[in-house]
């Protein structure tokens, strides 16, 4: 085995086997997810998950997210009530992380929900991921890769990238399909619920099966997700360009060419896949400033336009 850190395996049976075996022993492995990549610890370890706060250089008010394998799983971890019961039917596996009241006696360290009496549970769907947790066996604790507040890594040299020898491997599943964060959903023991981060499942996804949410838009400050800045490029932005300054490299979309483009013909998936990339791109760029076309308010663009207003802070 080489010494180089970290190092980059691929998804096959070895490089699962190696990246599990790491997991149990209690350390840390970046593994891809279909919205980022995740910084995976075991989350019943309170040294493991110290192990992501410290990689990350994360705030440990933060709590974490826990992935599961089965319902089983996050029946263990998680009070599910009707509502996620049903949640769970329609969205999971996928990007959508519900935040339930935390089930007695479950196995998680306190610094994954931060001493919350609360849980954000999530069933993914990727299945270099899926094949991972099954390996393990167990929840595991896994927010994205990369240093805390910096633009998130849709490939495995993001996070290379960011986070360096803090992450001794990486398993490498290509490029993220859906590109962003998955949306969070908050229930509410009083039945009414709400948006803590916007994703790739739409608000009016999930009034459909539970009915309007309480505070539409804005539940307050609960998911540091939420923070003012966040997703920071290191530069400023400026959004809603229709036109560039010579020291601006711009991000386009549609009609707008810019340097990169979001999307040349205009397909807001396709844009909320390569955001993060984009921003890497115009992070690493020789202009000082960046400029980025305006995205339509609508369908996944509300997810794409809450990042960038978080990258622009
Ligand atoms: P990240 O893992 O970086 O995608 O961020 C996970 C997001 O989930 C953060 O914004 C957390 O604050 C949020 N989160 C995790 N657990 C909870 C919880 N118990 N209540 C509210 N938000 C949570
Ligand atoms: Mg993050």
């Amino acid at each position: 085995m080489t010494g180089k850190i970290p190092q980059i395996v691929a998804p096959d049976s070895a490089g699962l086997a190696r990246a599990a075996e790491m997991i149990r022993a209690g350390g840390l492995v970046a593994v891809p997810t279909e919205t980022v990549y995740g910084l995976a610890a075991r989350a019943d370890s309170a040294e493991a998950v110290a192990g992501i706060y410290r990689a990350k250089g994360r705030p440990d008010f933060n709590p974490l997210i826990v992935h599961v394998a089965s319902l089983e799983q996050a029946r263990a971890l998680a009070r599910m009530d009707a509502r996620a019961e049903k949640l769970a039917e329609q969205f999971w596996p996928g990007p959508l992380t519900i935040v339930l009241p935390l089930a007695p006696g479950a196995a998680v360290a306190p610094a994954v929900t931060a001493g919350l009496p609360t849980i954000a549970v999530r069933m993914p769907a990727h299945p270099v991921m899926r094949s991972l947790l099954e390996l393990c066996g167990m929840p595991l604790a896994a927010p994205s890769a990369n240093r805390s507040g910096a633009v998130s890594p849709t490939c495995a040299e993001h996070v290379a990238r960011s986070l360096g020898a803090a992450v001794p491997l990486i398993v490498d599943g290509g490029t993220c399909a859906k590109g962003l964060e998955s949306t969070i959903q908050a229930l509410r023991d009083d039945g009414s619920w709400n948006l803590l981060r916007p994703g790739p499942i739409a608000e009016s996804e999930l009034a459909a099966v539970l009915g309007p949410c309480a505070i539409p838009g804005d539940g307050g400050i609960e998911a540091p997700g939420q923070l003012a800045s966040h997703y920071a490029p290191g530069k400023p932005v400026r959004l809603d360009a229709t036109d560039a300054a010579p020291d601006e490299f711009v991000i386009g979309f549609g009609a707008i060419t810019g340097d990169v483009s979001l999307s040349p013909a205009g397909d807001l998936a396709e844009a909320a896949a390569q955001l993060y990339a984009c921003l890497h791109k115009a992070s690493a760029a020789r202009q000082p400033r960046i400029a980025v076309a305006p995205i339509p308010q609508t369908g996944i663009g509300v997810a794409i336009n809450d990042r960038l207003r978080r990258a622009a802070v």
